[in-house]
């Protein structure tokens, strides 16, 4: 089993890699790295199979397998700290220069598969349309980022609207 990078490791900049989404409910990323045990009793718990585990042993979302229902059967799972129900999820959809609908292309795939209506379009000038992403409506789900025919939705986090435990 590889083996959990240390707090001190995280600070000396050891662990430097871009952020992963960890699963909801998940401690702060220098805190998770700590208190995840690497058991995998997250990845088996999710019934839509979307946890993937990385090259260091520990859970991340894969959005390339399917979308979050926040059912939050990992969270149940753990019996660590790693996650927890007191913990917001952060991470929030974005849009990449890469998109169709920005360069010219009618698409508005990402629009149709987001249940909670957080994507809109404004119209440019050249046949162009600027896909608008609202982060109060968006859940960070990744609907859209497996129905994007382009990759061109990523995630990055939000700060947490109310004090995290961790
Ligand atoms: S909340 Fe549910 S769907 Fe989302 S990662 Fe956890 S187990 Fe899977
Ligand atoms: S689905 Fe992808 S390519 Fe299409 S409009 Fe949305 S972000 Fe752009
Ligand atoms: S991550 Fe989910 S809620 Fe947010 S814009 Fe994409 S589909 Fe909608």
């Amino acid at each position: 089993m590889t083996s959990t990078p240390s707090r001190r490791a995280f600070l000396r900049g050891q662990v430097n890699e871009t952020l992963r989404q960890r699963p909801p409910g998940a401690a702060a990323e220098m805190a998770f790295h700590d208190a995840c045990q690497q058991c995998e009793d997250c990845v088996e718990a999710c019934p839509e199979g979307i946890i993937g585990v990385d090259e260091k042993g520990l859970p991340f979302l894969d959005y390339t397998k399917g979308a979050c229902t926040f059912c939050h059967a990992c969270t149940d799972a753990c019996s660590y700290d790693a996650l927890s129900p007191e913990r917001e999820f952060l991470w929030r959809g974005a849009v990449e220069p890469s998109c169709l609908s920005m360069n010219g292309v009618n698409c508005r795939t990402c629009e149709d598969h987001c249940d909670e209506r957080a994507i809109g379009f404004q119209l440019q000038t050249g046949g162009r349309a600027q896909p608008v992403l609202d982060e109060d409506l968006c859940n960070g789900c990744g609907g859209c980022s497996l129905a994007c025919p382009v990759g061109a939705i990523s995630f990055k986090q939000i700060k947490p609207k109310t004090e995290a435990r961790s």
